[in-house]
């Protein structure tokens, strides 16, 4: 990607280009990838022959883009029964790179990528870093894990091609962490935004004010987060925080992006084709509709996916968006189908909690769910650290915050819920992703 021209300074980066496709040259692409996607599946991987076989489609039977919806689904337990090598469609002398999921029982999800797929990697995190306005002359601080996890080196490989610095550090050690991000000048950061705010709280203890840094972008992800989290981490460290989308099993981070408008991220749908069903009858919706996110990797050599039911919950957004981008855009996804507990009868999502909580002055972003059951009732508990202010101040404060916060919760998940304000730095702090939920309800 290097040989391409960039000026510095322009906000316009070349990689970037199929972003703006006019709509009907980007559908035909898309179709044209599709038939030839749908056959290296058919033709190289004994899961999508037989499934195929089994209702009667063949290759040939993709016409339109609308055809696939006669091709199967794939869900996370067709990469755990095919474990370690089962779904690849290239030879192994073939594949370059594989990176894994742990997978939360037993044996982790397995991906791989040819030369061509970690280009196309690395060409989508241009896109996604050069829509949040980065280009050359930053500095990157990678705070994602490097490993077997794609959050470190999908954001490592993007940074270097855009023309970034970028700098290694990975996850943890957050006092180092500080000290880079001070001493290196550095201006945009990539982790989880759960750490972010670690950070933040982490800094403010050593008299770091990260506002005053210059610092002045977050590309946030791999893990869901709410519209009033961005409001909360923004003015906190003065940058703006981009969320990013991806999941390891389409390619890792860089599925889709925010732009400058902060909108919802914009798919990059020319290499992972979207579609939203409704998760119980697998009918699917149209675009303005709220559903399960699948999505089909339309330039996937080493492992491309057929409708990867990705078990979020978002929307397909159908309107334009001022910054020009045609491709399409998509809620931002605060909750996953995997998330949900019940709880007496009632779906309820961390993510809804989180959005009461940082409704209510005096609360600080973190927090956590509880769940037991005390003679076969359930009971939810939610710990919330608020204020050193609220804390410190007289019971007065501390009951104003609880009925506050009691009714904003009720209001939103519908039921009543447990209480327990905690003082700051009570609940453990995540390097990576944040754990919100605990269950302790014997199955
Ligand atoms: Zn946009």
């Amino acid at each position: 990607m290097s040989e391409f021209w960039h000026d510095a300074g322009c906000s316009f980066h070349p990689v970037s280009a199929p972003d703006y496709l006019p709509i009907d040259q980007l559908r035909a692409l898309q179709l044209h990838r599709l038939q030839v996607i749908t056959k290296r599946a058919y033709d190289n991987v004994e899961l999508y022959r037989k499934s195929m076989d089994d209702r009667g489609v063949k290759p040939e039977d993709i016409k339109g883009l609308e055809d696939i919806q006669k091709l199967p689904f794939t869900t996370k337990a067709d990469l755990r029964d095919n474990y370690p090598f089962g779904l690849f469609a290239s030879p192994m002398n073939e594949v370059v790179r594989v990176h894994a999921s742990s997978g939360t029982t037993g044996k982790p999800t397995v991906v791989a990528y040819t030369h061509e797929d970690i280009d196309v990697w690395s060409s989508v995190m241009v896109r996604s870093f050069a829509a949040c306005d980065l280009g050359a002359g930053d500095i990157i601080q990678n705070a994602y894990g490097y490993g077997l996890f794609t959050g470190g080196l999908g954001a490592h490989y993007g940074a270097e091609a855009l023309g970034a610095t970028v700098i290694p550090i990975s996850g943890g050690n957050t006092d180092r962490q500080i000290m880079i991000m001070q001493d290196f000048q550095v201006t945009a950061i990539c982790c989880t935004p759960s750490y972010f705010l670690h950070l933040i709280e982490r800094a403010g203890e050593k008299g770091v004010d990260i506002r005053k840094l210059p610092i002045r972008a977050g590309v946030f992800g791999a893990e869901p987060w709410t519209e009033a989290m961005r409001q909360r981490i923004e003015p906190l460290a003065d940058i703006k925080a981009y969320d990013i989308y991806g999941l390891s099993e389409i390619v890792g981070p860089g599925v889709a992006n925010e732009c400058r408008e902060q909108a919802g991220p914009h798919l990059f749908e020319d290499h992972f084709y979207p579609e939203i069903i409704d998760p119980e009858t697998c009918r699917a919706l149209p675009d303005g509709e709220e559903g399960e996110l699948v999505i089909t990797t339309l330039s996937k050599k080493a492992m491309p996916l057929l409708r990867y039911r990705t078990r979020d919950i978002t929307t397909l957004l159908p309107d334009p968006c001022a910054c020009g981008r045609t491709i399409r855009r998509m809620k931002r996804v605060s909750r996953r189908s995997d998330d949900m507990f019940i709880i007496r009868g009632v779906n309820v999502f961390p993510s809804q909690v989180e959005t009461a909580l940082l409704e209510v002055e005096g609360t600080l972003p973190h927090y956590q769910i509880v769940l037991t059951r005390v003679r076969d009732l359930d009971q939810i508990e939610v710990q919330v650290e608020v204020t050193p202010e609220v804390f410190s101040d007289t019971v007065g404060a501390m009951e104003d915050v609880r009925k506050k916060l009691g009714l904003a919760i009720e209001h939103t998940i519908g039921i009543r819920v447990k209480l327990t304000l905690v003082q700051p730095h009570t609940i453990q702090r995540s390097e990576g992703k944040a754990k919100r939920v605990i269950d302790n309800r014997k199955m």
